[in-house]
């Protein structure tokens, strides 16, 4: 029977953590901000923003929502995004994407100061995580999949590591992050040949397709540890992974959807948030 790799699990341990951070920031009278701005009203965007901001609360850091019209302009964008930069009571920056078409997303997104960059959107971060700079701040999703496997205690050096996905979201940042902890990394995509035998092959799979039931019992080996960060909803709205959740079980172990990455990443959010509120302390 295949170990479940559980997301609140990590998270809660990361938030436990942060709780006594975020203490000590209040006794020197620092709290934690979290700037969301969020263009519209999407589903997607909603559910996930409810989420980060109990999973802030929970850690001792706090929220200030910037809620735009899903028309809003690039200048009048921009302007929001210059006004969280020079707040220095805010500590970082979640931006929901994709933009308000018409909108520039580039020069919107690198717009944001660097050291407020906490959901590694700018080149900047990204940059950092390609160099192994430590500048920046990585994806969140990204970290999440590598917190997870850490709070399983899931060794990755010298393990052969597979990436189905070469997003700057999630498949590429999360290659190098695993890269840096000395894995043997293969990135796959649309394109590969032999999908399943490239995912057997693996020590550690981590799936960010978002193509529902992509991996099946074919791409399973049973000494395999896979990491589902797919999210793709089924006409009924229930949510699945990009594995076929019975099929992940013949594995050793593995994180399901939901209950695996996704309650991650909002935990690592808030552990940016307080790194960032750190750093300014140092540098300020
Ligand atoms: P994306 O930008 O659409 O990228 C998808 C990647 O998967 C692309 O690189 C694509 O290859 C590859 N791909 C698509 N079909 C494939 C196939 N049949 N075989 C092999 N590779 C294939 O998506 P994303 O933003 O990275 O998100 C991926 C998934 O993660 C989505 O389901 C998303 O909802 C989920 N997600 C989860 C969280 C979380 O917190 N758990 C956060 C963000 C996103 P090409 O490059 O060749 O097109």
């Amino acid at each position: 029977m295949a170990e479940i790799l559980y997301g609140k699990n990590a998270a809660d341990a990361m938030r436990e953590t942060l709780k006594h951070e975020t203490e000590a920031l209040a006794l020197q009278g620092i709290t934690p901000i979290l700037a969301i701005v969020r263009a519209g009203e999407r589903g997607d965007d909603l559910a996930y923003e409810r989420g980060a901001m109990k999973s802030c609360e929970r850690a001792g850091v706090g929220v200030r929502r910037f809620v735009l019209d899903a028309d809003v302009t690039e200048t009048d964008l921009i302007a929001v995004v210059e006004d969280i930069n020079k707040d220095d009571a805010i500590h970082g920056c979640l931006m929901f994407r994709p933009l308000p078409r018409g909108i520039d997303e580039n020069r919107v997104r690198n717009t944001l100061a660097p050291e407020k960059d906490v959901d590694g959107i700018t080149d900047l971060s990204l940059a950092g995580v390609f160099t192994g700079s430590g500048d920046g701040y990585p994806p969140c999703t990204a970290r999440a999949c590598v917190e997870l496997l850490a709070h399983y205690g899931m060794e990755l050096a010298g393990k052969r590591a597979v990436v189905v996905g070469r997003s700057l979201v999630i498949g590429k940042p999360v290659a190098m992050m695993l890269l840096e902890k000395n894995a043997t990394v293969t990135i796959c995509h649309s394109k590969t040949k032999d999908l399943a035998k490239q995912c057997r092959a693996a020590d550690i799979l981590i799936v960010a397709a978002g193509r529902a039931g992509l991996v099946d019992a074919s791409g399973i080996s049973p000494d395999g540890i896979v990491i589902d960060v797919g999210i793709n909803a089924d006409e009924d709205g229930n949510l699945r992974g990009d594995v076929i959740r019975e099929d992940a079980e013949r594995a050793k172990a593995y994180s399901p959807v939901p209950g695996g990455v996704g309650a991650v990443t909002t935990a690592v959010l808030a552990k940016h948030v307080v790194e960032a509120a750190k750093a300014s302390r140092r540098d300020g």
